[in-house]
């Protein structure tokens, strides 16, 4: 029982973040036990602090599995590909002379129409709403269920998982594979390779052929390009692409998280006790060893965990990781680990979930025979909540109270002020008139701020007066040139606001903008 309790305390210090340990614990566990042999796990490497600073890549060979979570990744990945390579054939009527498709990044125009969304340049704070909503929804999903970004939704591992099946397909399962890699080449294997290869570029094609799709009416874009008359820059960045899909979810695969992406060292700092990580269960599956021995150690009352050591779990998993080992920066959290133990413990007629989306919080309460504790509701879930909510609503009222015109106002830099020969002041200004409506309209473009005001716009030999008459395309903006002179006499160094004000002549819609004119 000693030995027994001694392991059990060695793993649990040993899960603390002590690899070194684990390796001690191993041989205590086949000192005490000469039944829970350890089978080598030739591609997975072993937790070791004090190893090389510079590792070489261990070629990763994950194993197909079937499960809850393996079901929940399918369904994802096919929604998430089906929607980017969808999205862009998806038709919007925003009516004549409007561009029909959903979702547009529309260059030429500088527009990004998204449904019946359409923003213009001058409302790039969208996207810094966007951005901040982003970032919270991630960190509420981190506090609440750690890495689920990482594990079902990111580019990386969804493109990772499709090129990985696509291995499989071709190369065969992890045994399969594995015993192939380890053969001299053959025409067989060079085909095989040969066969996945382009396969891979195929599908890597296709990820840069959808992308630059958003860029341009899609259906005649596909026309161009397969026609071989699209723009040269479409050929260039699909070509981009195409490499770095193909170089990425192909050849980098997990390196990409374990050396490439900030967001595990940044999840690690935003982590807390209570956030749901994939947890392997050591306070049931330790002391680990065969069936038959923990069979016998049952029996004679010894202490016996669930895990038989077969290492089912790191052989299906994407980045190689050992989850026994506890959390670890190349656990992407998948959860594929916890459907191939649950395969196991089903064999074994042990209870599932050996593996499972816990938090060591709750192994410690259970060791200590308290109940477990799942605390979803805590401060900064909630403050993350809140400041989702909040944003939305800032961005969802500014989206319906936008206006459907604007003005901005720029005062000529130099020179700032000119003294014409019968004494009037003159100040010049570009102002930029926007009609964001898919009517064209008359605006009257007035001045305010000075008791005597004249209003010249430069080409225009009619507009004389305090006001003048814009008329602007639907959907355009319109800049003109425009002099503002004044016979009042001004206080030295003068600085007076004035406000260009627009006013729809049939509406009456109006947009301003202030400026100052400048004296002498
Ligand atoms: S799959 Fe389960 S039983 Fe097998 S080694 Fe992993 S944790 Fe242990
Ligand atoms: S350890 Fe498990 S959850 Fe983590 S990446 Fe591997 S399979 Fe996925």
């Amino acid at each position: 029982m000693q030995a027994g309790g001694d392991i059990a305390l060695a793993l649990h210090h040993a899960h603390a973040a002590q690899p070194p340990l684990l390796e001690l614990v191993k041989d205590a566990m086949g000192a005490a036990s000469p039944a829970a042999s350890v089978r080598p796990a030739p591609d997975v490497p072993e937790p070791d602090d004090e190893g090389p600073l510079y590792v070489a890549r261990r070629k990763i060979y994950p194993q197909r599995v079937k499960g809850t979570y393996r079901t929940i990744k399918w369904i994802v990945l096919f929604v998430t590909l089906g929607i980017y390579y969808g999205l862009p054939f998806v038709r919007w009527d925003r009516g004549p002379g409007a561009p029909d498709q959903a979702v547009l990044i529309d260059f030429p125009n500088r527009r990004f129409y998204f449904f019946f969304i359409e923003l213009w340049p001058q409302e790039i704070y969208y996207l810094t709403g966007l951005l901040i909503l982003a970032a919270m929804t991630l960190f509420l999903m981190n506090a609440v269920a750690g890495r689920v970004w990482c594990g079902y939704l990111c580019p990386q591992t969804v493109w990772t998982d499709l090129f990985q099946t696509i291995e499989r397909w071709v190369e065969g399962d992890r045994r399969e594979h594995l015993q192939r890699d380890r053969q001299p080449w053959t025409v067989e294997r060079l085909g095989r390779s040969g066969l996945k290869h382009v396969l891979w570029l195929m599908l890597a094609w296709w990820t840069g052929g959808a992308w630059v799709l958003y860029f341009a009416d899609a259906p005649t874009l596909v026309k161009e390009l397969a026609t071989f008359e699209a723009p040269l820059l479409a050929y260039v960045w699909i070509g981009i692409l195409t490499f770095t899909t193909y170089t990425l979810a192909g050849h980098m695969r997990e390196q990409v998280c374990l050396y490439m992406c900030p967001w595990p060292r940044i999840q690690a700092a935003l982590t807390d006790e209570h956030a749901l990580n994939v947890t392997y269960r050591y306070d049931r599956g330790e002391p680990r060893g065969s069936v038959k021995k923990s069979a016998a150690l049952r029996v004679q009352g010894m202490p016996a965990g669930d895990c038989v050591d077969c290492y089912q779990c790191v052989y299906v998993c994407p980045t190689g990781v050992d989850i026994r080992s506890g959390p670890n920066l190349g656990c992407i959290q998948c959860g594929l680990c916890i459907d191939a133990c649950d395969t196991v413990m089903a064999k074994i007629d042990r209870p599932a979930r050996l593996i499972a989306y816990d938090t060591d919080l709750n192994i410690k309460r259970r060791q200590e025979g308290q109940p477990e504790l799942y605390h979803i509701v805590r401060m900064r879930t909630v403050f993350y909540a809140g400041v989702i909510a909040i944003v939305a609503a800032v961005m969802a009222y500014a989206l319906a109270t936008r206006q459907s015109e604007g003005i901005s106002v720029i005062h000529d830099r130099n020179p700032i002020f000119v003294r014409l020969s019968d004494g009037e002041l003159r100040n010049g200004f570009t102002v930029r008139i926007l009609n964001k409506s898919l009517e064209r309209r008359s605006f009257v473009l007035t001045v305010e701020g000075l008791a005597d005001i004249d209003l010249k716009i430069v080409g225009d030999t009619v507009t004389s007066g305090p006001m003048a008459v814009i008329t602007v395309g639907p959907d355009q903006s319109h800049e003109l040139r425009v002099l503002v002179s004044t016979y009042s006499s001004l206080p030295p160094a003068a600085s007076i606001p004035l406000t260009f004000r627009i006013t729809d002549a049939q509406t009456g819609q109006r947009a301003s903008a202030v400026d100052h004119f400048r004296g002498p």
